[in-house]
């Protein structure tokens, strides 16, 4: 028996769905999806439920393709890299330790890796580096099962507009079955982390985004505090050198995560200290280096429960947005504390991708769950927004179809496309029809 009532990871979404599965095959998703569409039931598909939107929420039917996972294939090249056809449940942390086991990685991702492969591309997860898409960049062919039971296959060279739309496709298009992804061979990271100065980092900002591979840091907002990550590629076979167990668990359970929970409680009743504290915070994460397997350094378990709104700005504007965000919590009575993260993303060519047509830097900004975001996330958003800023499709942002229509040249061929697969809106929902008109 399926339980039917639904949270997100964060929990700040819900949802009562009417029916729930979990089809075990492909045909079990067409007859889920026939038995919907007879009832004149919505349908959403949901992955690990880690967006923070209600994108996956539905009262209708909820798709859960959790026993859909797995490599179905893999087709090597001459280069050692490889297409891998996946079915599209399969979580990003089992994929990268089967990836590693066939000598092949995925070449970026995004901060954690509990996500399916559907879900990620979908809302168009990333990670950083400036020569580097996000995930939806990575998948070279996909099939997706429309209202009508067909199962449709897309890459560049076979229904190239729709492979345009879905690729990111916010679950409105249909269910995504299998997802072929461009693999490279496995290599290993070597991270240095260190602290530094807001001044000085924005200072060196686009020599260092161009020099290192993957390059992000985090700012403690009321100081000038920031924690800076260099990833630097090196061969598979590589010597590893991780983080010894303990230092791991000093640093990224306990500081990272336990302290950080606590901290979070004593702030939410006394607001006044954070300053105080995240001067403190910043010190307190020492500078360290380490070389493990890609997808370990990459990904980082979260515990703290948060929201999180994030958006792309062009990626010469991430100077000015910071200093104006820095600005506005001077003037306001906001204190925030947690550290506001910074990544870069290479221009790509996806419909509805937030690099979509341009260098890109994010800003994320996160609240402890127990926390308002509302005054926060709005004044980011509107200095973001003042740059032609994008949301994150998996994030929290205050838009709707007319504001996203402006940001993206493409949306309304992703309407078309949508009409054109789904006339009738099987996949729609409240949220959806928010943003797509
Ligand atoms: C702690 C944390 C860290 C995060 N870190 C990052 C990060 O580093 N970078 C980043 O960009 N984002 C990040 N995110 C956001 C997250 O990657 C996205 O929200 C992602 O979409 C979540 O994947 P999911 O599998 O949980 O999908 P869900 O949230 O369950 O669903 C997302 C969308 O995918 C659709 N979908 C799911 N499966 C299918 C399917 N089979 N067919 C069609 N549509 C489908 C759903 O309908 C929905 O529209 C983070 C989120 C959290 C909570």
């Amino acid at each position: 028996m399926i339980e039917r009532s639904w949270q997100n990871w964060a929990g700040n979404q819900h949802a009562y769905p009417a029916h729930r599965a979990e089809p075990a095959s492909v045909d079990e998703v067409r007859s889920v999806l026939q038995r919907a569409v007879e009832g004149s039931r919505p349908v959403r598909c949901v992955g690990a439920g880690h967006s923070f939107t209600p994108i996956a929420v539905t009262d209708g039917v909820q798709i859960s393709l959790d026993s859909l996972r797995g490599i179905e294939s893999v087709v090597r090249e001459d280069d050692g890299s490889a297409q891998v056809t996946v079915l599209a449940g399969t979580r990003l942390r089992e994929l990268t330790a089967q990836l590693w086991d066939l000598g092949l990685a995925m070449t970026n991702l995004g901060d954690i890796d509990e996500q399916s492969v559907a879900g990620a591309i979908s809302t168009g997860t990333h990670g950083t580096g400036a020569r580097f898409g996000g995930i939806a960049t990575q998948v070279h062919a996909l099939e997706l099962m429309t209202a009508d039971g067909r199962l449709v296959r897309c890459s560049r060279d076979e229904n190239a507009e729709l492979f345009d739309a879905a690729r990111i496709g916010l679950g409105a298009l249909g269910v995504i079955t299998r997802v072929t992804l461009d693999c490279v061979p496995a290599f290993a990271l070597r991270a240095v982390e260190e602290p530094s100065t807001l001044a000085a980092t924005l200072a060196e900002l686009d020599a260092t985004v161009a020099a290192v591979d993957h390059f992000e840091f985090y700012w403690f907002p009321h100081t000038d505090r920031v924690l800076t990550k260099r990833n630097t590629r090196l061969p598979g076979n590589a010597v590893l050198r991780p983080l010894g167990k303990v230092r791991s668990y000093l640093d990224d359970e306990l500081l990272s995560n336990t302290v950080f929970e606590g901290l979070n409680r004593v702030v939410t009743r006394v607001p006044a200290l954070i300053p105080r504290l995240n001067a403190v915070s910043a010190r307190a994460l020492s500078a360290r280096e380490y070389t493990d397997r890609s997808y370990r350094v990459f990904a980082s378990s979260r515990t703290v429960k948060f929201v999180e709104m994030e958006y792309a700005v062009p990626a010469s504007e991430i100077g000015w947005v910071l200093r104006e965000v820095d600005r506005w919590l001077e003037q306001s009575s906001m204190s925030i504390a947690f550290p506001v993260e910074v990544r870069f993303a290479a221009a790509d060519d996806i419909w509805l991708s937030t690099a979509y047509g341009r260098p890109t830097a994010y800003i994320a900004v996160h609240q402890y769950h127990r926390r308002d975001h509302r005054e926060y996330f709005d004044a980011v958003e509107a200095i973001c927004r003042s740059v032609g800023g994008r949301p994150h499709w998996g994030k929290l942002h205050s838009l709707g179809g007319a504001e996203l229509r402006d940001t993206y040249e493409h949306f309304d061929d992703f309407l078309r496309v949508r009409d054109s697969v789904d006339p009738t809106k099987v996949f729609g929902s409240d949220y959806l029809e928010r943003l797509l008109h």
